[in-house]
């Protein structure tokens, strides 16, 4: 690569990352200098410890995937990796030779060689809002194309992303930890690692969170543009846009221009609806095919979403699809430390470790409780002890639904029918071994937090097709069956009163 080629290639590559950065983290790349360039490895140079701890934990996979598409952009080799030191004052003279060819840095500003202090203060007249990426730059013509400045709050407000659900504040466990890498991956490279990601999972389970975590996290370490919409707000605003063309020009345009990070949540709730369908996949494949990051919500497997169109779902399994399920005890106690030391609140070792093995169901009624525990210490002056933990989630659980597990389950619809673990395992068609494992297979479905590969997993390795119909055949026959409804009913009945 000739000088002025690398030259060139830099200040490409700086314009591109103008583009992309938040500009909380403009300070942290504006000091930066190239001070070498080769086939596979770019050395970057930062003017002090606190940019290089910044770029190195933070935004390294930024940093790296705006280079590979300008390199890609300019058809060259885009197996670069980015390799990061201080510059030190001694370094500047070796520091990248683009400022005695015309090119500055980012800014314009004379940063290749900055301590702390400059950092700061550049930070500072970050803050205070200056005209965005800095008016006093020379090289940045194309600046027509860029937004006015807004601040980082309006940005997140326009997003509707509630700051909140960060990862900071997502817990990590056994039951969301592939959602979470893939979610923090998809963070990190926007459009790259996994697109679309779909993320699925029972209620109350932390999709939204993690999804908006994703949302959150872009807007803070990029510039992109992020927009967060629920499937029930995309179904209304589709549906009356459809009155006429003209707002369906609107609409298609707030959904597909100025974004290029698409959050949709709960996604199942636009199955069955034909035209709405329609217009989410067009719109879908015209963000994808222009490089635009989605994630996707629901509260299904791709694979159980009825009444959607066949493409649709190919698409939405075709490589980023995570599961979560319900934390196990140790992430449920986690999550109850965090969340209430957020709140200013030690929660008793006992109280807590009692909380996480009566509320089962999902994090959202864990959180629940939690909040009337300490609301009710607060209003009373009452110290937070499990005597007012049982008083106050015990009445609460007698009514609700509560999660068994899949071999409590089994053995419960076994004893009932009088056949054998092997029987309701094998592979026999013959009705008296079908109808109770149809039956298993339907409680196990509305009773765990399983998904269906999972419970074809716990049913003898079957398929998760099989599942499906059992739990589908079921369903239909209840409506009509009385004897069906009745054995239910007691099968039921006998597993909520082993609790
Ligand atoms: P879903 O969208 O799956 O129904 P949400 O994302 O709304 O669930 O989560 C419900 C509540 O539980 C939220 O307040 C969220 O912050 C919390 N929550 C869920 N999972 C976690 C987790 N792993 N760590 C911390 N909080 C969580
Ligand atoms: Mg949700």
């Amino acid at each position: 690569m000739g000088l002025m080629v690398s030259a060139d290639i830099w200040s490409r590559y700086l314009e591109s990352l103008k583009k992309r950065i938040s500009e909380q983290y403009f300070p942290y790349i504006e000091g930066m200098t190239c001070r070498n360039m080769s086939e596979t490895r770019w050395d970057v140079c930062v003017p002090d410890k606190s940019s290089l701890s910044i770029v190195e934990t933070r935004l390294t996979a930024l940093l790296e995937d705006v280079l590979h598409d300008v390199l890609r952009s300019q058809g060259l080799n885009d197996d670069v990796k980015l390799s990061f030191s201080l510059s030190g004052v001694s370094d500047k003279s070796s520091a990248m030779p683009e400022r005695s060819s015309g090119v500055l840095p980012l800014s314009g500003a004379s940063m290749s060689v900055c301590d702390v202090s400059t950092v700061e203060a550049h930070k500072a007249a970050f803050q205070i809002g200056q005209t965005a990426f800095g008016s006093s730059s020379t090289h940045v013509e194309d600046s027509s194309d860029m937004e006015p400045f807004v601040t980082s709050e309006e940005v997140r407000i326009k997003s509707k992303l509630k700051q909140k659900f960060s990862f900071d504040n997502f817990v990590m466990g056994g039951s969301n930890q592939e959602a979470l890498s893939a979610a923090k991956a998809v963070a990190g490279s926007p459009g790259s690692a996994f697109n679309p990601l779909f993320i699925y999972g029972g209620a109350g389970l932390g999709k939204t969170h993690l999804m908006q975590a994703i949302g959150n996290e872009i807007l803070d370490t990029t510039r992109l543009r992020v927009r967060y919409i629920t499937s029930e707000e995309f179904v209304n605003q589709c549906m009356n846009a459809m009155s006429g063309i003209r707002q369906m020009e609107v609409f298609r345009q707030s959904m597909r221009d100025n974004i290029d990070v698409l959050l949709l949540d709960d996604v199942q709730f636009i199955a069955g609806k034909d035209r709405t369908q329609m217009e989410f996949f067009n719109t879908f494949n015209d963000l994808i095919a222009n490089g635009k990051q989605i994630v996707l919500t629901s509260d299904r497997d791709p694979h159980d979403i009825s009444d959607i169109d066949e493409r649709m779902r190919s698409r939405f399994c075709s490589n980023g699809w995570f599961d979560i399920q319900l934390p196990d005890f140790e992430t449920r106690l986690a999550i109850l430390r965090k969340k209430s030391r957020a709140e200013g609140i030690i929660l008793p070792d006992d109280v807590a470790q009692y909380m996480a093995s009566k509320v089962a169901t999902n994090v959202r009624e864990l959180e629940g409780c939690l909040k009337r525990i300490i609301g009710s210490s607060q209003a009373h002056h009452e110290a937070i002890t499990i005597a007012l933990a049982q008083r106050l989630i015990e009445p609460f659980y007698q009514t609700r639904q509560i999660l068994l597990n899949v071999e409590a389950i089994v053995s419960c619809v076994c004893t009932y029918f009088g056949i054998s673990h092997e029987e309701i395992m094998g592979r026999s068609r013959k009705k008296e071994l079908s109808y109770p494992r149809k039956i298993a297979m339907y409680l196990a479905r509305t009773h765990t937090s399983l998904s269906l590969p999972d419970l074809g997993r716990a049913f003898g390795g079957r398929d998760h097709t099989t599942v499906l119909s059992a739990v589908q055949a079921i369903v239909n026959d209840l409506k009509t069956d009385n004897e069906l409804q009745l054995n239910i009913k007691t099968i039921e009945k006998k597993l909520f009163e082993k609790r």
